[in-house]
């Protein structure tokens, strides 16, 4: 009988899962989410085709991410009766100064990664739920930690401090990064289709709900916009990106906000919903003709291309770009408006090959520009595969 593993990838309200067949490359079988846990709670479960399997509201049946998980294993099982679980692979945001790598969860691992969760409060602790969660209904299976750090450990020394007494250093304020799994993915994606490029200098546009960039050297990562937490770097959906940390400490001693005020506006009611006043979905603002929608496009566009510039610095040059993750993969506005002040960096692109998001957009090739739709649930995925088979 095959082998099957679940990927696993809980937020604050919600669970994303994958099936696959074990496999060196997985192949991918289904994929479903359940939104919204905790409050109307409503579970889609789609199979590798993308055809609708099962859709539901949960209501109760979804109050806490171990319930929804329950149920959407109950949905799993109505459809794909002949799913053996051996593994299953946990998305986990922050793996900290030891985690270079995916590892097998046991007791410890599991202690040492809740010991982390007062540096990423919004996702670890979801994450670990999830792992508790899967733990309990599935307690003879191999359970894998991916972490979204990993991707970026071995970052030189000026681009993993921050310039603090060296004390802070020593206890792991750093600059981690994030949306590692997704990164993995695009350098092995480069790997298989662009040698050249996979062993020059490339910079990978995440732009998603959440939007880093990583320069990547050799398949390696050398800089990520992010820093000590998911809120440095680029403008998001509704993260504040780079912010003076002056005016954190203007808010707290002048404005009279609390630090959890502050950590609520910095991390949901900022970034292009907190400019545009609108809405944190780029379609949304993509459609509005109020000017506050194309300013807050513009300045995130405008923070891409200029860290775009400090990668090129980071890394001693440019021979690529990629974009991926929601936006960058869809909205070729959005990569017209970084990419067209860009020529002075080598930078062009074909017009009708961005309109209909191919591949390869760049009019020369002098600076490649890719569009590589990113799949972490795959990264994920391979890595359990490995621990279960070698
Ligand atoms: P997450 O970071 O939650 O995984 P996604 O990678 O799915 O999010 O990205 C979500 C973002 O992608 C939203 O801002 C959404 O509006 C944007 N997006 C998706 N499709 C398009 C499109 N065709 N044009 C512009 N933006 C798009």
């Amino acid at each position: 009988m095959s082998a099957h593993i679940l990927t696993l990838n809980a937020g604050s309200s919600s669970l994303k899962l994958g099936l696959f067949a074990v496999a060196a490359e997985p192949e991918a079988l289904a994929e479903g989410q359940v939104d919204r846990i905790g409050d109307d709670a409503r579970l889609w479960l789609h199979d590798a085709k993308g055809r609708e399997l099962a859709a539901r509201d949960l209501g109760e049946a979804g109050a806490s991410h171990g319930a929804a998980l329950e149920a959407a294993l109950e949905v799993l099982e109505e459809h794909l009766p002949e799913a053996r679980i051996a593994a299953v692979g946990h998305r986990v945001v922050h793996g900290g100064m030891d985690h270079d790598a995916p590892v097998r969860i046991d007791d410890a691992v599991l202690e040492r990664l809740s010991a982390l969760e007062p540096f990423a409060p919004l996702h670890q602790p979801h994450n670990l739920a999830g792992i508790r969660a899967a733990r309990a209904a599935f307690p003879d299976a191999v359970q894998v930690a991916c972490f979204d750090t990993a991707f970026h450990r071995n970052h030189p020394f000026v681009n993993d401090v921050f310039g603090l007494p060296r004390e802070f250093y020593d206890r792991g304020v750093r600059r981690y990064g994030f949306h590692g799994l997704s990164y993995d993915y695009i350098a092995g994606e480069l790997g298989r289709a662009d040698a050249d490029l996979h062993a020059g200098r490339v910079v990978v546009a995440h732009l998603g709900n959440g939007a880093s960039l990583c320069g990547i050297v050799g398949g390696r990562s050398v800089a990520s916009t992010m820093g000590f937490t998911a809120l440095d770097g680029l403008p998001m959906g509704t993260r504040v990106g780079q912010l003076d940390p002056g005016v954190v400490l203007h808010l707290i001693e002048q404005e009279g906000m609390s630090a959890a005020e502050v950590s609520e506006m910095l991390y949901k009611r900022s970034g292009l919903l907190g400019l545009s006043g609108i809405s944190n979905d780029m379609r949304e603002l993509e459609a509005s003709d109020d000017p506050r929608a194309a300013e807050a496009i513009a300045y995130f566009t405008f923070r891409i291309r200029r860290e775009i510039g400090a990668m090129a610095a980071a890394m001693e040059g440019l021979d690529g770009i990629v974009f991926t993750g929601g936006i960058g993969e869809n909205s070729a506005r959005i990569r017209r408006e970084v990419c067209a002040p860009l020529g002075w960096l080598g930078v062009t692109l074909d017009p009708a090959a961005n309109d209909r998001s191919a591949r390869r957009i760049d009019a020369d090739g002098a600076v490649a520009v890719l569009v590589v739709p990113t799949d972490e649930e795959r990264v994920i995925a391979r890595a359990t595969s490995a621990a279960l088979t070698g």
